[in-house]
């Protein structure tokens, strides 16, 4: 039985159905397994199963307390036809990495492959915990995470989700893909305010006791989308488990053979999942932790000093534009002790950095972090795509920029699989520029117009005709009076 602790030390072990819907421990830590199971089949068997058998298997032994009943049921629901190809995480090889496409789900970003199972493991949860209550989601959003959690809750029976976003704050594209959304328990409302006026309101309502009670005699409890939920953490090792089975499969590498995983970053829990993957039984060397400009995790890689004292840069891969890597305190946990990691994370809200000890450093140094500027990831776009035809996103492009500087450094020419987070559709007008097209005076929308023209790339699903989509929420609210759009939503 693998159990849950809190990385700051509170007493108690929970199961992974407790440990999902309280989403976070009381303590504020994150939750984290006591143990990381094994991989239970050799490499050759791996190579010949399907995602969601891979799937079933990675999330199956982290999950110990769900029945295999229960994992087949979140896991066939969640990775079936709505995603946009057969094996859900596609492998396309180009400019010598394997990009294992993590984008073909509804949004079309990675942040689906969590959050298209994350709303059946928490209703599955609930059931097994015996509460007989609805969940209702409260998210905050600047942008992706949002629209990829609406899709995911979208028609989940027990289930109603409230999002919020900056009504100025997004793109064109990430605002029509939200206020378009379909389904009868979603909710959808822009604020008058930014990205933090959004999110601290979010944390008020979690914590106004008045609105928990009248929730709970309407039969609700609250529940977040939130990245450090162990629920969307686990699911995400399964695509490394499965990259590496197909490198396998194609002959690519030997099994057993050692590679490289290249990440761009934000919070952290991407690549935490890969080194979970490692720590299950798949051999990796090196993880390549890549950064924008804004950069913290490069600096703390190299010197053990973790700090945010510094400006926060707008920069054109958006979801990485983050100071606090949420998700790394499970890693520094695995290497230290409660005790150590409570010290550091005083130190953190307090001096507004933190340096950890030569033991944990020395546990870092399977990670090579570095960082590419806009400059770089604009000329690492054109350079894929007049080179060897291949489109990427921001995001993406940052993460080959940083894994080619590893190369060049160390020589390693180990195969390397670089996690590919979005579409180039989702950010049309950065990849249009990059690639020579003039995106000046055009809107989002003419932009995608001009790449599909240009490049003959398929347009997803998930942004294709949507300027042309029925609008179905356009409530607007004050920052104060977030609390009129939760009785709205859920009729109070
Ligand atoms: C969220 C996101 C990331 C960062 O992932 P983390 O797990 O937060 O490190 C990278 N790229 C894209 C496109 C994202 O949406």
């Amino acid at each position: 039985m693998i159990n849950y602790v809190s990385t700051r030390g509170m007493e108690g072990s929970f199961s992974a159905a407790e440990a999902i819907v309280k989403g976070i421990a009381d303590d504020k830590g994150l939750f984290v397994p006591t143990k990381i199971p094994a991989l239970s089949v050799s490499f050759d068997e791996l190579a010949k199963m399907t995602y969601q058998q891979v799937a079933k298997l990675v999330i199956g032994s982290f999950f110990s307390d769900f029945t295999s009943e229960e994992i087949d049921y979140c896991v066939d629901n969640a990775y079936d036809e709505k995603f946009e190809v057969p094996e859900i995480a596609k492998i396309t090889k180009a400019g010598g990495a394997n990009f294992l496409e993590l984008y073909h789900g509804k949004t079309a970003a990675f942040k689906d492959m969590a959050l298209s199972i994350l709303p059946y493991l928490m209703t599955t949860s609930m059931k097994k915990l015996g509460v007989d209550k609805k969940v209702c989601i409260l998210t905050a959003t600047s942008g992706d995470t949002g629209k990829a959690a609406l899709e995911g809750f979208a028609g989940v029976e027990n289930t109603e989700i409230i999002v919020f976003y900056p009504k100025d704050g997004v793109s064109e594209v990430q605002r029509r893909q939200m206020v378009t959304q379909e389904g009868k328990n979603v909710h959808v409302y822009a604020i008058e305010g930014n990205f933090d006026d959004a999110q601290t309101g979010v944390k008020k309502l979690f914590t106004d006791n008045a609105l928990k009670e009248e929730l709970a005699s309407k039969g609700y409890v609250f529940s977040s989308a939130n990245s450090i939920n162990i629920g969307r953490l686990i699911p995400q090792v399964a695509y490394y488990v499965y990259a590496y089975s197909r490198l396998v499969a194609a002959g690519d590498i030997e099994a057993s053979d050692t590679i490289n995983i290249t990440v761009p970053t934000g919070n952290f829990g991407n690549i935490l999942a890969a080194y979970y993957a490692m720590k299950m039984g798949i051999p990796v060397s090196k993880f390549i932790c890549a950064s924008n400009e804004n950069k913290v995790l490069t600096d703390f890689f190299a010197s053990g000093k973790y700090d945010i004292k510094r400006d926060f840069v707008l920069t054109n891969s958006p979801s990485m534009d983050i100071l606090i890597s949420s998700n790394l305190e499970r890693l520094l946990y695995h290497l230290s002790s409660a005790d150590e990691l409570r010290k550091l994370m005083e130190s953190l809200d307090s001096k507004g950095e933190y340096k950890v000890s030569d033991s944990i450093k020395a546990g870092l140094d399977c990670f090579y972090a570095g960082f590419a500027d806009m400059d770089l990831t604009c000329d690492t776009i054109g350079k894929l795509y007049n080179k060897e035809g291949y489109l990427v996103d921001t995001h993406t492009a940052v993460a080959y920029a940083v894994c080619e500087q590893y190369k060049n450094e160390t020589g390693d020419e180990k195969a390397n699989v670089i996690a590919s987070t979005a579409s180039p559709y989702k950010f049309p007008r950065s990849v249009a520029s990059s690639i020579g097209l003039n995106p000046e005076g055009m809107s989002d929308f003419e932009c995608v117009e001009k790449l599909k023209e240009f490049t003959g790339v398929r347009v997803p699903k998930a942004i294709d005709g949507l300027e042309s989509r029925e609008v179905k929420h356009d409530k607007v609210f004050a920052k104060d009076k977030m609390l009129d759009a939760v009785e709205d939503a859920l009729c109070l």
